[in-house]
């Protein structure tokens, strides 16, 4: 039964990952024998009582190795998203369920279901008093020690992501938003902001920030670019970050207060807010989407952890769709950026910093391959930046496009690596700015200051109060501090 269920389930989450050598091979297969023995611990309990069993494990299995089927053809991450698709059965993932391969898929399971119970009603009732409840015993304390203390072990692979998956989706977020007053208006002239949420990319690997490589040929020689240097978050990863970006919230207020949504407060004020995202929505950002006017996700089943997941500039014809010089308009752009796995998120031609990275587990990698694959990431940046420039610029608009990581990446400092930890590189965000020729006509004074404040110290809560501030947003409390257009 568990050789079953390695092949059909718990196999499945292992099957894309590249890797490379023997240490990370061993030490993955390590990780999955774990799994299988944690899993091991379930099956045999479950299989104590045969009532139970016969109703509960065709069930679990048939759940566990739907979901594997997914991951095994699509690299499709079992989580939230999926688990909101499936419950609220959108019809694209219904459709994609109907196909000849899946069909197939589900008579061999079904053979195999039949094969199991048969096998199970010819075992004798002795169960408790083998020896293998010991281990099974074993296997359950240690489960619930490692779950307690390193929840993403099992979070991130089946079969225990479909239950972390439909636990997340019953969640609620940790933010609540406050209702708008009805009088909130917008007296700017017709401007579009274009808000391209970064991922990962800390400061100091720019160019115009002093990094000794180019990793921005086209923004680092453009006319009306600057790089906010010195910007601060406490926030160091996405879920905690994106809702203290886009809300009143500043990084040092703590949860559990309410907060004004930007998207709600520009929806009051008859500002178009429109969401393209590449990343799967989480529950703690769920409502920014949710409440922009127009969204479109490009590819919302594959997260970060896929191997297929497509590159950001899938983002770019939905963008060129949706802008439009006749209307106010507050764009967001969600990337995956320079999210790990990096080599997952540029394309062949932007390979130019060498070796790079071939191996999922960290450690088979070497710093420098690390580092060379991570600037990659952000060659792919400065040119998925530069097409939204292009395309604004030939409409002559008067447009400003603020670029900001959600967070920064340790890249090897004190042997650390990635996010999500407390390190300095991960709290200084890359920000970038840069406005059309237009704008600057129409804002020269305001336009001018922000060469002098490249280098000022500030925080990720000036997104909130610059972007109301340049839309002359009445109604709701702007403090002025805080718009880099006033400091
Ligand atoms: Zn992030």
């Amino acid at each position: 039964m568990n050789i079953i269920f390695l092949i059909f389930i718990t196999f499945s989450t292992f099957y894309h990952i590249p890797l490379s050598g023997l240490q990370d091979r061993f030490s993955y297969l390590g990780l999955l024998v774990f799994l299988q023995f944690t899993i091991f611990g379930f099956l045999y309990f479950l299989s104590l009582n045969r009532l139970i069993f016969y109703l509960f494990f065709p069930i679990l299995f048939l759940i566990g190795s739907i979901s594997s089927f997914f991951v095994y053809t699509q690299d499709i991450v079992i989580n939230e998203g999926v688990v909101r698709a499936t419950l609220e059965t959108k019809s694209d993932v219904v459709s994609d369920l109907i196909s000849l391969p899946f069909i197939v898929y589900l008579v061999v399971l079904f053979v195999f279901i039949f094969f199991i119970l048969k096998k199970y009603q010819s075992l004798e009732n002795n169960f408790l008093k083998s020896p293998i409840t010991i281990f099974a015993t074993l296997s359950l304390i240690i489960f619930v020690v490692v779950s307690y203390k390193k929840p993403s072990i099992f979070s991130n692979r089946l079969p225990y992501n479909v239950y972390y998956g439909i636990k997340e989706y019953y969640k609620k977020p940790d933010l609540e938003f406050l209702k708008i007053n009805n009088s909130v208006i917008s007296k700017s002239d017709t401007l579009q902001v274009v808000f391209v949420i970064g991922e990962s990319l800390r400061s100091d690997h720019l160019p115009m920030n002093g990094y000794y490589r180019n990793t921005m040929p086209h923004l680092s020689t453009r006319k009306n670019v600057f790089s906010l240097k010195k910007v601060y978050t406490n926030k160091t990863y996405t879920a905690i970050s994106i809702p203290q970006i886009l809300t009143n919230q500043s990084i040092t207020d703590s949860v559990g207060h309410k907060f004004y949504s930007l998207i709600d407060v520009l929806n009051s004020a008859k500002i178009n807010t429109y969401w393209i995202g590449n990343q799967t929505p989480e529950i703690s950002y769920l409502p920014f989407i949710k409440f922009s006017k127009f969204r479109k996700l490009i590819d919302p089943y594959h997260s970060e952890f896929s191997f297929h997941k497509k590159l950001d500039d899938h983002m770019l014809k939905p963008f060129y769709k949706y802008f439009s010089k006749q209307e106010k308009q507050f764009i967001t752009l969600h990337m995956m950026g320079s999210h790990w796995y990096y080599e997952n998120r540029y394309s062949e031609n932007f390979r130019k910093f060498k070796p790079t990275i071939h191996s999922k587990y960290v450690k088979a990698n070497s710093n420098q391959e690390m580092i060379n694959s991570y600037d990659n990431t952000i060659l792919f940046l400065d040119y998925f930046l530069e097409n939204i420039i292009r395309n604004i610029e030939k409409q002559n608009t008067n447009t400003l496009l603020i670029y900001l990581s959600d967070h920064g990446e340790a890249l090897g400092e004190n042997g650390n690596w990635l996010h999500a930890q407390e390190s300095e590189s991960i709290k200084n965000p890359a920000a970038i700015i840069w406005f059309s020729e237009k704008f600057y006509q129409n804002n020269k004074e305001k336009a001018l200051k922000i060469a002098s404040i490249e280098n000022k110290k500030m925080t990720t809560d000036f997104l909130y109060h610059t972007v109301l501030g340049l839309f002359d947003v009445k109604g709701v409390a702007i403090d002025p501090k805080e718009n880099i257009f006033e400091k």
